[in-house]
Parts: structure tokens; sequence; C-alpha cells
């Protein structure tokens, strides 16, 4: 490395950026984090309304087990030993409003057990789907964004379980579940978020969730979020919020810095990007490094929806009620023009005390829908309108959890309405997606390219370079990022010995 300290600026206070800063950090590049909200986390965030904290993001933190890979990775960026984990028994209960219902269980052999004794007309695919997940359970995933030599050692270890993965990559999980005749586990493939996702992320899933390593941490994404924007500080780096970036500065077709919205310039000599995809290539660098792979990859490779989140307080002890519910509607609720859910994802947070009062429950249901543009549209417009919306989704859900907890509303305290307007105007994701692209039977989970074509010292980080997006996306591409810096700058990686360690630097 030269005397003077290579500065890098980061777009984006999200788990990418930040992670991204931590890792600058931690080998010696001031970093400066530029984030244009007024808190940092991006997609993985909260809200508190009346007493009540409303979680939108987490679901399951994968590397919560204290032995994994992933883990240990998390352990370079802050001190993940200090979250406390729920692992729920049940992942989660698929019911219907005539009184049926549907364990599917966390850990692979009571999940078998259970659907078996539920669905036996399907025993032959609930054993090829649970010997799917057994056979999973030693997968690689941290060493799959990894420097090529890392990635092709891991590629080699993974030769006796290329049919496993050609299996089940190469169909979609709704096409996968078309295959169970029980209609209640078909829902559990065919109804969710990603029914266009390959079929192998549901396996993975659950050999994570049977290992332990995908835990809930009680705070919820904020828990994460806060000791990494904290760790990013004490290492010395800046985050600036309400920042936000316009246009990156290219000279040379090398980064240079980047220009506010405000009209203020700041050089660098990096520019990380942990913001949308779209909008970095297409608006900040205006299209100009970019090549036909990508126009396509952008024009035609489809993304996990955007969503509505019905979030209430309610004055009632739910602790008897499952963590997570897939309701099955007799009567299909219109979310907008161009959406009709036939099931409502239901969370109860009993497990996570930090959210209600003791004695009250925050309960929060998700509605996706990939009609971003009606919501976006309808918030500019016609805000009226919009409020008449939330207002209508918001009873639509009452009345359905009414029928299934009689009397619910009455102590319902506070209700609490977003929409994709919310999440583009908070997140700046492309059509409000919450996950960024989907990984389809065609695309993989393969990494993209973190490298624009011709364009020099800029790298992009997070869910858009890293399909099937998630936190680990953020830190797995964060690692990368300042692993592929130092390795142009012939700087050692990983420069200082706290980074074994984050709570070294608190002493
Ligand atoms: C409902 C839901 C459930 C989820 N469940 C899970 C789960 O259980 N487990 C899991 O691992 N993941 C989950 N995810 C996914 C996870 O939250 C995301 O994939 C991840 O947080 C994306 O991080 P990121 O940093 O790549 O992007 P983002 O979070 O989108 O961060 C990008 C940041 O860049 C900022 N930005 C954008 N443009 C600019 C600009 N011009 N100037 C300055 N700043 C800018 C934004 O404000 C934002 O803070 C879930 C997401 C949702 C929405």
């Amino acid at each position: 490395m030269t005397s003077a300290p290579r500065k890098i600026v980061i777009i984006g206070g999200g788990v990418a950026g930040l992670c991204a800063g931590v890792y600058a950090q931690l080998c010696g590049y001031p970093a400066l984090i530029l984030e244009q909200h007024s808190i940092p986390g991006g997609l993985a965030t909260s809200w508190e309304r009346g007493g009540y904290t409303f979680e939108t993001c987490l679901h399951w933190f994968l590397g919560s087990s204290p032995t994994g890979a992933l883990g240990a990775q998390w352990r370079e960026v802050f001190d993940v030993d200090r979250l406390r984990f729920v692992q729920e028994a049940e992942y989660q209960r698929i019911e219907t409003e005539d009184g049926r219902s549907l364990i599917v269980y966390a850990d692979v052999d009571r999940m078998e057990a259970e659907l078996l004794r539920a669905a036996p007309e399907d025993s032959d695919e609930i054993k090829a789907f649970a010997a799917a997940i057994r056979q999973s359970a030693d997968f690689p995933m941290d060493e799959m964004s990894a420097a090529w030599p890392r990635r092709a050692m891991a590629m080699l270890r993974l030769l006796p379980k290329l049919p496993l993965l050609q299996r089940w990559s190469g169909i979609s999980a709704a096409d996968y579940g078309r295959r169970f005749k029980n209609d209640l586990l078909r829902r559990l493939f065919t109804d969710g978020a990603a029914a266009d996702m390959a079929a192998i992320a549901l396996v993975f899933m659950f050999a994570w969730m049977t290992q332990r390593n995908a835990g809930y941490a009680i705070g919820g994404a904020k828990a994460i979020i806060d000791p990494i924007a904290e760790r990013f500080r004490a290492l010395g780096g800046e985050l600036r919020l309400m920042t936000q970036v316009k246009e990156i500065l290219v000279e040379d077709d090398a980064a240079v810095g980047v220009e506010l919205s405000s009209g203020e310039i700041i050089r660098a000599d990096w520019v990380i990007s942990g913001a949308d995809g779209r909008a970095t290539i297409y608006d900040m660098l205006h299209g100009e490094y970019c090549n036909e792979a990508i126009d396509t990859f952008y024009e035609r490779q489809k993304v996990f929806p955007s969503y509505l989140q019905v979030s209430l307080g309610v004055a009632r002890d739910l602790s008897r009620e499952p963590g997570f519910v897939a309701r099955m509607l007799s009567t299909p609720l219109r979310i907008d023009p161009e959406t009709e859910l036939k099931t409502l994802s239901v969370r109860f947070f009993h497990f996570d005390p930090t959210f209600a009062p003791k004695g009250k429950t925050a309960v929060t249901c998700f509605l996706p829908t990939f009609n971003y543009r009606y919501w976006v549209d309808l918030h500019r417009t016609d805000p009226a309108k919009y409020e008449d919306e939330k207002r209508r989704i918001a009873e639509a859900v009452i009345a359905v959890l009414e029928r299934r907890l009689p009397g619910i509303r009455q102590s319902i305290e506070v209700t609490d309405v977003s929409t994709p307007a919310t999440v583009v105007r908070f997140t700046g994701n492309w059509k409000g997606s919450m996950e960024g692209f989907l990984p389809t039977p065609d695309t993989g989970f393969a990494p993209r390219r973190q490298t624009l074509p011709g364009l020099d010292r800029f790298l992009m980080v997070g869910q858009w370079v890293h399909p099937g997006g998630g936190l680990p996306s953020g830190l797995m591409t964060a690692r990368a990022a300042l692993q592929a810096i130092c390795r142009r700058e012939h700087a050692p990686f990983l420069l200082a010995a706290s980074a074994r360690d984050p709570r070294a630097d608190a002493a």
C-alpha cells in the first residue's frame, strides 16, 4: 500500500454497505458510508408505533450456529455471540379457514415424521424432500462467493452432490409443489412469496434450520444492524445519514468519487455501491458501463416481489399461537388491481419479548405483490385514496384474524400499514423488491460479477449481485469486494488483528 491511506466511499448503509465499511476499516482503508435514510439497515429494519416494534425483515439469521463457517464470517464484522437466538420448533403452521391444519417442523426428522403422518398419500415425495435436506447439510454456502481458488476447492468437494443440486435447482418450488396430493402440503411450496424460486432454496432453508444455523435473533434485524454500524464507527469509519448519492463520478474510466443530491462532491480512491443495482448501473452511472448480458439480465430476470405489511399491536397475550401461520383463505384477498392472495402469512411475535409490553403481542401480516407501480403511483397522485386503500386492506386482514381469534379486534390498539411505496421511498430498491433477484431454475444462486465492464476502481455489493439476497449476501459480497481491492493494491486482507475478535476494539 502507498503511505497515504486510500479512501473508499460506500453508497448505501444497508447490511451490505455496512459490512463493506467494516471490512474496509479492518483492511486499513478509511471508509465513508453515505445513506439516504435517517437510519442504517435498508430492508433490514423495524419500526416502533405506540409501544410496539414491528419487524419487517428477520425470520432467520443464517450463521446463528456458534460452530458454523458463516457464523465465523459474521464474527469478523460484529460480535454475533452477543445475539440471543430463538429456534422455534415449528417453522410454519399451515391452516385452512375450515379448521384443518398442518405443522411443518423446522427439524428435518420431526418434519418428515409429521408430514408422513398427516399426508401418507405423499410419502415418496416427503421422503425424497427430507433426504435432499439431509444431503445438503454440509453445503459450503459461505465459500460460493469466495475468491476463485477457494470457490474451486468448494466446487470440487461438491462434485458428489452435483446430481442432487441439479435435480433441485432445475425445478421451481411451485412446479415441485404440484407433485403433492395433499392440498395443505402443496401450499408450502406453491404459495410463498417466491414460488418461482428454484426448489433448492427450500431444501437449503430446511437444512440450515435443522442444523440450528438459522435462528431468529431477539430484537430482530436492528439487533444485527446496530452493532455492525457501531463496529464500523468504533473502527474509525464515518456513516453519514440523510445523504443521497446522485451520481458516481468517473474519470478515465475509473470511479473517482460521488456527487450528492445536494450538489456536494466527495472524492475517493474506490467507490463501492451497496445501493439498488438498477439505480447504480443505469442512473448513477447513466448506463455507460454495462453490456448486453447485463441489460438482458435486468430486463428479463425475475425479482422477489414487493409487499404490504399490516402490523398490529394487540393488547393480548398470544403466546399460545404458533409463531408463523400461513392461513389459506376461503375467499381470496384483493390487494390491488393485479393481485389476489389465497394465503395470508401472519407472524405472532410472542417469541420476542422486546417487541411488546408484557401481556401484549406484536403481530405482522405479509402481503406480497408484484404491482409496486400501482402503490407508488397512488401514493404520488392520490394520497387520499392511498390512505383509503391502506385502511381497506387493514380491515380485510383484521377480519381474517377475527375469524381465527374471535374478539381480537377489540384488543387491537395500534394498526400500521406499509406498502411498496414505503419500500421504494426508504430503500430505493427496484420494483420495491424485498430481496433482489430471484434464484430461478435458469439462474440458480450463481453470484453476479461485482465489477462493471470497463469501469475501474468500482465494485457492487449486496442483494443485487447475489441472487437470493438475504443478510448473508451483504456479508459475503462485502468480504469479496474488500478481498478484490486488497489484491489489486497488493495489501493484506484483514490487516487489523482485531478482526478476529470484535470485542478487542471495545477493550
Ligand atoms: C419482508 C422481508 C423478509 C426478509 N427476511 C429475511 C430473513 O429472514 N433473513 C435474511 O437473511 N434476509 C431476509 N430478508 C432480505 C434482507 O433483508 C435483504 O436481502 C438485505 O437486507 C439486503 O441488504 P442490502 O444491503 O443488499 O440492500 P438494502 O437493504 O436495500 O440496502 C441498500 C441501502 O442503500 C441505500 N440507498 C439506496 N440508494 C441510495 C442512494 N442513492 N444514496 C444513498 N443511499 C442509498 C438505501 O436507503 C438502503 O439503506 C428479508 C427482506 C424482507 C423485505
